[in-house]
């Protein structure tokens, strides 16, 4: 029996309430797989201010870099939207990420067949969609300096580096392999110096993998044909902020926000996640949809853990869910037989896996 160490990072709003039907699936495929789980609790965000003034202690740090894999809820909420920034619970996910090293973010969006009628666009257009947004994640604009704020004045840096963009390619041109071998770039490489770059340095490590074709496409133009013609993608390689854009309106071809999974991936340990944020307005009331947290942990075990069997257990189990008709509330009024709970939605995929 294999055994991995788990750190459960749950967090703010519906965190907790998402990780817990995710230990939920993974116990049920640890039973059927032979697997062996342990779980240690670490804080971070609003409620590890509210107990240790930091939203970020350090020994959620420690735990996580003890274990094999982070698994993570999501985190913020108005409580804590007037603190200073350092205390907000978003820098602590920010220096996170950071300390952790993990630089990759892979964004797969699928469109599930069951949920063709879900999206705001036409069948004929999302049909068979199957994309990967790989993105950069601790680099850009969202960690370059200078940056501040003054009264009357508030600044920001995109700064990349030779290394951050080989790395980063390597990684997205890696994926490809696997997948349908094209990578197309995207960048606004038309204004920005530092897109000029990107494109420069994606284009010669794509000279070492001559079996994947690489396109080229500025950020304007690509959130068009994301919409256009998503079809046309297989892996979108893109850096922090356009990545981060990109891939929340990736996940509307999907149907939900609850659906879409990520993994955040480094040198040292990776972080699996929903793309999704805290949802304050639905936390508490179990109505959120598991769905994207089960699927991060499903990408734990195929990225983190090599189980891929296990990984495709679970990913069989949500498909079940979904063609037998189970709907969370933000998709009940497409195809629904039956509306459940997100606790309800977590058992009948664990039940699933054990059939
Ligand atoms: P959000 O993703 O939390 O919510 C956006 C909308 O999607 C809301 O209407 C919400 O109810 C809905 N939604 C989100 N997840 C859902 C789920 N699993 N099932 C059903 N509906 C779901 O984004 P927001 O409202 O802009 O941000 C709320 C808080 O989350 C903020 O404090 C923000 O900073 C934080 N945030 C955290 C992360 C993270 O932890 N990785 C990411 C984004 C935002």
């Amino acid at each position: 029996m294999k055994s991995y160490k788990i750190a459960l990072v749950k967090g703010d709003g519906i965190g907790p309430e998402i990780i817990d039907e995710a230990v939920k699936v993974l116990d049920a495929v640890a039973s059927c797989c032979k697997l062996d789980f342990s779980y240690t609790e670490a804080l971070m965000g609003g409620c590890a201010y509210d107990i240790t003034g930091d939203p970020l202690p350090e020994e959620t740090i420690t735990v996580s870099l003890n274990s094999d894999a982070v698994l993570f809820g999501a985190i913020g909420g108005t409580k804590w939207d007037n603190l200073p920034r350092e205390k907000r619970p978003e820098s602590g996910l920010l220096r996170f990420r950071k300390e952790l090293g993990v630089y990759a973010n892979l964004r797969p969006a699928i469109v599930y067949d069951e949920l063709i009628n879900a999206s705001s666009l036409k069948p004929t257009v999302i049909k068979g969609v199957n994309l990967m947004v790989v993105r950069e994640l601790i680099g850009g604009i969202y960690f370059g300096e200078p940056k501040g704020r003054t009264e009357d004045k508030g600044w920001n840096t995109m700064v990349y580096t030779r290394d951050e963009i080989v790395r980063i390619a390597h990684q997205a041109f890696k994926i490809a392999m696997t997948r349908s071998k094209r990578v197309c770039s995207i960048d606004k490489a038309n204004v920005l110096d530092v897109s000029q770059l990107w494109r420069e340095v994606v284009t010669e490590v794509s000279k070492g993998y001559p079996e994947v074709k690489l396109s080229h496409m500025y950020v304007d133009n690509a959130a068009m044909q994301l919409i256009r013609d998503p079809k046309q993608f297989d892996v979108m390689l893109t850096g922090n902020i356009f990545g981060d854009i990109l891939s929340d309106e990736a996940s509307m071809l999907c149907g939900s926000i609850g659906l879409l999974p990520s993994a955040s991936i480094g040198d040292k340990i990776g972080v699996y996640e929903p793309i999704h944020g805290s949802a304050p307005d639905i936390a508490g009331q179990g109505i959120a949809n598991p769905i994207a947290t089960i699927s991060s942990a499903s990408m734990m075990l195929r990225y983190a853990f090599g189980e891929i069997a296990a990984a495709n257990r679970i990913d069989a189990a949500i498909k079940r869910a979904l063609s037998e008709g189970y709907r969370t509330q933000d998709l009940a009024q497409f195809d629904a037989k039956e509306v459940c709970s997100t606790s309800e939605m977590g058992s009948i995929i664990a039940n699933y896996i054990q059939r």
